[in-house]
């Protein structure tokens, strides 16, 4: 039963349950009763036979009792003869016709159809014979001698081809003198006679037949009395009866067939049967109905509980479980599928609360926020309604951090929290905070103007510092702000773009930015431009040019600041500007760092030919928070042989101050391992001057921003002198760069500044360029030198 079937009858059957249990039932209900209609149909063939057979037997009796009560009345009329004055008188006379007589006036009186006086040596002297049968008596002879030997046989015998039954007398005078031999023929009447008695058919059955076998002569069937001589079960004229065959005479075939119709016997058994066939049919559909009803009873709560599971699963918690009223196993089910459904929906809300709030403030997270700025394009879509997303980024948060530990920084995401609720936001407005330290509002119905004073309401706001727990935190932050729907209409879009516009804010240390394309070629680019970069790598598209420095005081050619190309086969050179913020973006300038760095230390003995004493290149921000850099750096020197005094890293303020612990970390171990460290664009940064003490730096390289106008304007030429003798006091070393002109060389030289680097002397060439500017240079100083002699 376990072998999986595969018809479409039986997958119906295992589909539906309810259709099983109706089965099962109906079909259990069948067997029994099959089986008691076999036991009762047996029974009753047993005992219809057994009662056949009875009958029969019966009949039998009955025949012979027949038969025996009219030899009886023979005897007594023989006996009578026997003890007649006349006949005997006649007898001792030998008057044979007196003796034929008395024979024929005593047998006709007692029915005996024949009459005989036969003598002691068995001679028949009379007869009385009534049909005419007595031709044969040699017949009557052996009957005679027979009857004298044993007189109370029952002697049938064949006379004229019909049967007889013959009694004998004998006649004493005193002794036996002869006998008087009488038999009545067993006829219709009698037959008759049977079957009034016995309701049996009787068949008279003699020899004679074709072939030698027996042929019917008398029977009180009405027809096809041949077939009741065939066997013991037979068929007549149609009906089934059962026989029995006596036999007639010891030395003959002849017999009678005593017959009984089957049928009515089992006639009423029959009638039992049908009824037995009602009852059966009635239990059936009694309890076919009553099998679907409880089968219903089971399995429609089943199946609701199947939907209601269905439901569970397509996250549907809403609609309550039925049947949870029963008292019985289904109801408990129903319940416990009930406090699942319960349990789950609460878990559910649990896990929505979770996947759209943010813990730590309360606020909407990025997803709920981002399904808000979906949410306010599509009502846009109808009504046309603008709408501006504005994103802020803490500056410096992670220093918090790391210096006041994590549960400060908690305190003060939650005081910024505060702060930007307050003053930031109206009814409507949304406040999420996104990542660790990234804010954003979506306010309905705002232009970039009133996102702009929002956000200047809120770095107002900033400008009071925090007070947490004693003490007292200053806090910033960059502002980006994008609208819809005119810087994009898609909520990815305008997040990037806001995005875009709070990292250039920051860059630029502007407080708040709208987005604008010129700061962001598209987000969409940032993408292809970084798989074109990858590929620029790949393919060997960088050029490193490379920039001298002079010693000022001398004019000897000191060094060169490596600066990277791109040589790009369609737009042709591409300035850095415009690829390094994007590798900035995506972290892919670090493979830019150590490519630009393996090419300068490459190329470190063409230098060095030249009488260098250094190379430049420059680090971003991600370099410095890349803790394996140094080792890369080391790897690139040993590959080439060369040593770390020969190299000068560049850093630009601000990526020290993004998170200065892990920067002063790696610069630590840069300057350990010998390389010269410089700041990049001193001037432009607002750290603090206590930082720089700190740093292990060894050269300040002044920002061509006060440099290029020196000449012209007296306040960046005191700017240039301050950050001269602040960087002598501090021992560095101190380099101008965007040195234009003679003037502002002759300037720098007058405030004893040690190198000088810019389109005066040079502007960035390739390495293979640099022997013949040194060639011009060294010209150039012979005739300023010998000018100045003359
Ligand atoms: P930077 O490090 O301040 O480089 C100096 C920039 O000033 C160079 O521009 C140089 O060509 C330009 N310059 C030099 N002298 C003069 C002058 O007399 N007048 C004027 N107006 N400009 C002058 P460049 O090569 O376009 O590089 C721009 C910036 O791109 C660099 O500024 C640097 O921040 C970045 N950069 C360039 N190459 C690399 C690199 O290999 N790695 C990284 N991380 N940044 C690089
Ligand atoms: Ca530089
Ligand atoms: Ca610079």
């Amino acid at each position: 039963m376990q072998m999986p079937l595969r018809l479409p009858f039986s997958s119906f059957f295992a589909r539906r349950l309810s259709t099983r249990i109706v089965a099962l039932f109906l079909g259990l209900l069948l067997l029994v009763q099959a089986a008691g209609f076999g036991v009762i149909s047996a029974t009753i063939e047993g005992s219809a036979r057994g009662t056949l057979a009875r009958e029969l037997e019966i009949g039998e009796r009955v025949w012979r009792r027949l038969l025996e009560q009219k030899a009886d009345a023979l005897v007594l009329g023989a006996t009578v003869l026997a003890a007649d004055y006349g006949f005997r008188a006649a007898l001792s006379t030998g008057d044979v016709d007196t003796l034929d007589s008395v024979l024929d006036n005593h047998s006709a009186r007692i029915g005996a159809e024949i009459g005989a006086w036969v003598d002691t040596g068995f001679v028949v002297r009379a007869v009385h014979d009534d049909g005419g049968a007595m031709a044969d008596t040699a017949v009557m002879q052996r009957v005679a001698a027979e009857l004298a030997r044993q007189p109370r046989a029952s002697q049938v015998a064949l006379l004229g081809g019909r049967p007889f039954r013959f009694v004998a007398v004998p006649v004493r005078a005193p002794l036996v003198i002869g006998w008087v031999v009488m038999g009545f023929p067993i006829d219709r009447a009698l037959l008759d006679d049977m079957r009034d008695l016995s309701r049996l058919h009787v068949v008279l059955a003699l020899p004679g037949g074709p072939g030698g076998g027996l042929q019917p002569a008398l029977s009180t069937l009405q027809a096809d009395a041949g077939a009741a001589l065939t066997g013991e079960r037979v068929r007549v004229a149609g009906d089934a009866m059962v026989a029995r065959h006596v036999a007639l005479a010891a030395d003959s075939d002849a017999r009678v067939v005593l017959l009984r119709p089957v049928d009515t016997v089992v006639a009423p058994f029959r009638r039992l049967q049908w009824a037995l066939l009602a009852i059966t049919l009635l239990a059936v559909a009694v309890f076919g109905v009553v099998s679907v009803f409880m089968a219903r009873q089971i399995t429609t709560p089943l199946r609701s509980l199947v939907s209601a599971s269905a439901q569970l699963g397509r996250g549907d918690y809403s609609q309550p479980l039925q049947h949870t009223d029963r008292a019985d196993e289904i109801g408990g089910l129903a319940q416990a599928f009930d406090k699942m459904r319960v349990d789950i929906a609460a878990h559910a809300a649990e896990v929505r609360q979770l996947a759209y709030w943010d813990r730590l403030t309360g606020l909407p997270n990025r997803a709920q926020f981002r399904a808000a700025v979906r949410e306010a394009i599509e009502a846009g879509a109808h009504n046309g309604g603008r709408f501006a997303v504005v994103m802020l980024d803490l500056n410096r948060f992670k220093h918090v951090n790391d210096v006041l530990g994590y549960r400060f920084g908690d305190l003060l995401l939650q005081g910024v929290t505060r702060r930007i609720t307050q003053h930031g936001v109206r009814d409507g407005d949304l406040v999420a905070r996104l990542s660790g330290d990234e804010f954003a509002l979506l306010l309905p119905g705002a232009d970039a103007a009133t996102a702009l004073a929002v956000a200047e309401r809120i770095a107002a706001s900033f400008e009071r510092p925090l007070l947490l727990e004693d003490q007292t935190v200053d806090i910033s932050a960059g502002f980006g702000i994008a609208c819809h729907p005119e810087h994009g209409t898609d909520a990815d879009v305008l997040l990037s773009r806001a995005e875009v516009a709070t990292y250039t804010a920051k860059r630029r240390t502007a407080s708040a930015l709208v987005y604008d394309p010129a700061i962001d070629v598209g987000s969409a680019q940032t993408l292809s431009l970084l798989s074109e970069l990858r590929r620029a790598l790949e393919q060997g598209e960088l050029r490193m040019f490379l920039q001298p420095k002079v010693a000022i005081a001398s004019g000897r050619l000191i060094g060169a600041e490596a600066l990277v190309r791109w040589q790009h086969p369609e737009r042709g050179l591409v300035p850095p500007m415009q690829f390094i913020p994007y590798a900035e973006q995506t972290g892919f300038v670090r493979q830019l760092t150590l490519w630009v760095f393996e090419a300068a230390v490459r190329d470190w003995p063409q230098l060095a030919a030249l009488g260098m004493e250094r190379v430049s290149v420059n680090l971003s921000a991600r370099d410095l928070m890349d803790s394996e850099l140094p080792a890369r750096l080391d790897g690139i020197l040993a590959r080439h042989g060369a040593s770390a005094a020969n190299f000068c890293l560049e850093i630009t303020e601000s990526a020290v101050m993004d998170e200065p612990q892990r920067a002063l970390a790696t610069l630590n171990a840069l300057s350990a391992r010998g390389f010269k460290l410089s700041i990049d664009d001193f001037g432009t940064g607002y750290s603090s001057l206590a930082y720089l003490k700190d740093l292990p730096v060894d050269e300040l390289k002044i920002d061509m921003s006060f440099v290029k106008g020196m000449d012209r304007s007296a306040e960046d030429a005191k700017i240039v002198r301050l950050v001269v003798d602040l960087a002598h006091n501090l021992n560095l070393n101190v380099v101008a760069e965007g040195v234009e002109n003679a003037a502002i060389l002759a300037q720098l030289r007058a405030l004893d500044c040690d190198e000088a680097q810019g389109y005066h002397m040079s502007k960035p060439v390739p390495v293979a360029e640099l022997a013949a500017f040194a060639a011009r240079w060294q010209q150039r100083r012979s005739e300023a030198a010998s000018v100045a002699l003359h």
